[in-house]
């Protein structure tokens, strides 16, 4: 697979609609190699997180955004599917509270992070204060910044915030991987109309679903902007075709796996000393089971 085709060159100005093919699939199929590779990919992330997590050096921190039903829920739990829950965690970031609202917006996403070791996954991000609020002028009133701080140029200056806030990440062992599922608004439709029929579905819709769609060009104005101003060497945007599920799953795998094996981590390497102690207990493991039988024989 392709992975540079889907990276937004660090400046780059796309177009969402021009440029990516949102039900690309390139010359895999469903039933084929593509589910053969996803389940290759998921043995071998459950290999790389054991040994990130051994190794204790660095941290994995996954973002997803995308519109409404795109998948990311169904995505992280595909491709996170073999990994030991003790390694990993998922935070979903929703309307902040009235707590977070009285602090700076990376505030709830520091809290959040991964520890070394650890794959952490945010399900939206501080992305949304450049997206949804941008989309709603009336988010920023909410979020009660000083008025001489409020403005146009909030939003070039969260951009460089949140660069400079991820290049501290990447700095201190927290590497960067950042999806955006690209789903058509076609097919948003027919997972909304799922949703709707499907009974056991409908606990998944919501209102404000419907609501946000009709802000549907503001929001790819907004990504647009965001995914220039913030795809850099260090953390570059990965824009995912969404249209067919199997296809976001396999790349977003392949994607994660090629980043833990880029790391170059091994299971850490004990001293002489340790290795002193393991032999130790060997020894009196074994001694208790030859008292064992020797009490047996009595
Ligand atoms: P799904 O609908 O698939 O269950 P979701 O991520 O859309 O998942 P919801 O509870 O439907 O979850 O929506 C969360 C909402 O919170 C989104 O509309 C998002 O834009 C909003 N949100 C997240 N962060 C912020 C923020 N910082 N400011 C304002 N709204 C935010
Ligand atoms: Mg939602």
């Amino acid at each position: 697979m392709d992975r540079d085709a889907f990276i937004v060159k660090p400046g780059s100005k796309i177009s969402l609609k021009k440029d990516y093919d949102t039900a690309f699939t390139g010359s895999y199929d469903q039933k084929g190699d593509a589910k053969i590779k996803l389940l290759h990919d998921i043995e071998r992330l459950a290999k790389y997180q054991d040994i990130l997590y051994a190794k204790n050096t660095h941290a994995l921190l996954i973002i997803f955004q995308a519109m409404d039903a795109a998948g990311k829920d169904s995505t992280i739990k595909h491709v996170m599917s073999g990994i030991n829950p003790q390694g990993c965690q998922v935070f979903s970031f929703k309307q902040p509270s009235s707590e977070e609202l009285n602090h700076g917006y990376l505030w709830r996403s520091f809290k959040a992070l991964p520890e070394r070791g650890r794959i952490g996954i945010f399900n939206r991000s501080y992305y949304e204060d450049v997206l949804v609020t941008r989309v709603h002028p009336e988010l920023i009133e909410k979020q009660q910044l000083p008025v001489s701080l409020k403005g146009n140029h909030i939003w070039k200056q969260r951009f460089e915030e949140i660069n400079n806030f991820e290049k501290y990440l990447v700095n201190n062992g927290i590497v960067v991987l950042k999806f955006f599922l690209n789903v058509s608004k076609k097919e948003q439709k027919n997972r909304f109309m799922k949703r709707i029929e499907t009974p056991e579905k409908n606990w998944k819709f919501s209102a404000s679903d419907i609501r946000e769609r009709n802000f549907w060009d503001d929001y790819m104005n907004a990504y647009e902007d965001a995914f220039r101003h913030t795809s850099t060497e260090w953390a570059p945007w990965h824009i995912i075709p969404a249209d067919h599920k199997w296809f976001t799953r396999m790349a977003v795998a392949d994607i994660v796996c090629s980043k833990l094996k880029e790391l170059k981590l091994e299971y850490p390497t004990v001293t002489e000393e340790h290795m002193q102690r393991i032999l130790q207990a060997k020894e009196i493991l074994q001694a208790e089971d030859r008292q064992l039988s020797v009490s047996s024989e009595q």
